[in-house]
């Protein structure tokens, strides 16, 4: 009897072909099913199991060939789309994200509105049958080539502040809407400010009811807190790509361009941290022995809660806002890691060069770390979701008022 690795094995065997473009490698993968197996029939997927899933992805990597699409489109906007996405708007969206030829940016934090997200002041005013967008977004990942973006808007300052929001499929190519890119710490520029004045959306890419946007929103950031988000890959990166380029000319650089975004949302720096434990052989010191351990303890807790997760995705449970914990599980295991990693390299930790282990990859993720306690809710944010609608303890004080206070009269900024 076949089975999904033998299965998937000769496709790929079959299939694979370093020479033709990017472009046309997703297109065959999307086409087969084996760019997200895990997704739904509607997104080109088969509806698989994580073990299902995981069988795949050896067989392509046992043959040598490049994974699917990821960024912002594969781990948030489509499974996002899945839930509230009328059949029109998935029909028009999800094939373009299931082979890579649309990227997706998240127009979400505000200056000002990062934590306090409900708090946001850019506005969308109905005219006629398209939404008039005023205002500025910002830490946006891959604005600089996105074609469109979910963004999130007030619709209504009467209201209070999660019930005025809205959630918008919004095209990023149009006039009105400027980029700036911001540079981080680890010398890429991968996110962005951006300024809408005066941009428009069509009703018809309107993602939920007018005033739901809040319970939209949440739904994405459950999805972008999950480490068992099957549209995460650890291959493809998150920056742009050229489509048009040999797909072995990608596979062939993958190892290199890497990015330490890419390495830490799909969980590849626990792979990348054993190999520097292995080539260091830093068990032998007694001391890294003792903290090993502790982190094993933790990677093992992890992949347990994980596999809970995947357990209760696959029975249709979608993650709510317990997947808090493993957020902040998550967080303080890359950091134990990178700690770890770096001192175990000795004086080759300190360098910032490809002439280190892991030819500079984990360098690369062990820089952009910190990012992981912030980005898509930071640790206490995690923490007060844990404790108020996990737990069910009171809410912050100020809270309530500031729950049922139209926006318009809240103090701003
Ligand atoms: C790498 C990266 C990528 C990102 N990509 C995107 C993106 O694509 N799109 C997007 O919209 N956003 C993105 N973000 C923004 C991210 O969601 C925000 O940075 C995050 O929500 C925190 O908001 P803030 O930066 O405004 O910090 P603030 O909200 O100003 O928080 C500052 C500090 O105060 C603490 N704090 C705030 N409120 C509370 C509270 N109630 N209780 C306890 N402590 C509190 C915070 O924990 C933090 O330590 C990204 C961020 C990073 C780092």
């Amino acid at each position: 009897m076949s089975t999904t690795y033998d299965d998937a094995s000769a496709w790929f065997e079959a299939n694979w072909d370093p020479t033709i473009s990017l472009g046309d490698w997703w297109a065959r993968l999307a086409d087969a099913g084996y760019a997200f197996p895990r997704w739904p029939e509607i997104a080109g997927g088969r509806s698989f199991n994580k073990a299902e899933s995981a069988a795949i992805t050896r067989a392509r990597r046992d043959v040598g060939a490049y994974g699917p699409p990821n960024g912002v489109a594969t781990f948030l906007v489509a499974p996002t789309l899945f839930q509230y996405g009328t059949a029109e708007q998935q029909e028009r969206y999800l094939p373009a994200i299931v082979d890579g030829t649309v990227r997706w940016c998240q127009l979400f934090s505000e200056p000002g509105y990062g934590s306090d997200m409900a708090g946001l002041a850019t506005s969308a005013e109905l005219d006629g049958d398209e939404w008039t967008v005023n205002g500025q977004k910002v830490w946006n990942s891959g604005a600089h080539y996105a074609d469109f973006a979910i963004l999130i808007a007030r619709t209504d300052p009467d209201q209070p502040k999660h019930k005025g929001i809205t959630f918008f499929l919004f095209d990023m190519r149009q006039p009105g809407v400027e980029v700036r890119p911001l540079r981080e710490m680890t010398g890429d520029a991968a996110f962005n400010e951006v300024f809408m004045t005066d941009a428009r959306v069509h009703e018809s890419d309107r993602l939920g009811d007018v005033g739901a946007g809040w319970h939209v929103a949440m739904t994405t950031l459950s999805h972008e807190r999950n480490p068992e988000n099957p549209g995460l890959s650890e291959t493809a990166p998150f920056g742009e790509v050229k489509l048009s380029l040999p797909v072995g000319e990608h596979a062939g650089a993958e190892a290199r361009n890497v990015d330490g975004f890419s390495i830490s949302l799909s969980g590849g720096g626990g792979a990348l941290f054993d190999r520097v434990i292995n080539e260091t052989e830093a068990w032998t010191n007694p001391l890294m022995r003792q903290r090993l351990a502790e982190l094993t303890s933790m990677r093992r807790i992890g992949r347990w809660s994980n596999e809970r997760t995947a357990a209760r995705m696959k029975a249709g449970v979608q993650p709510g806002p317990e997947v808090s914990t493993q957020k902040i599980n998550g967080a303080e295991m890359s950091r134990r890691m990178r700690d770890l990693g770096l001192e175990a390299m000795g004086a080759k930790g300190m360098l910032w060069s490809d002439d280190t282990p892991t030819d500079g990859v984990f360098h690369r993720f062990a820089m952009f770390t910190p990012a992981n306690s912030i980005a898509g809710g930071t640790d206490e944010v995690m923490r007060n979701v844990l404790g108020e609608r996990v737990l069910g303890l009171p809410r912050e004080p100020g809270e309530s008022d500031q729950r049922e206070k139209p926006w318009k009269d809240l103090p701003k900024g």
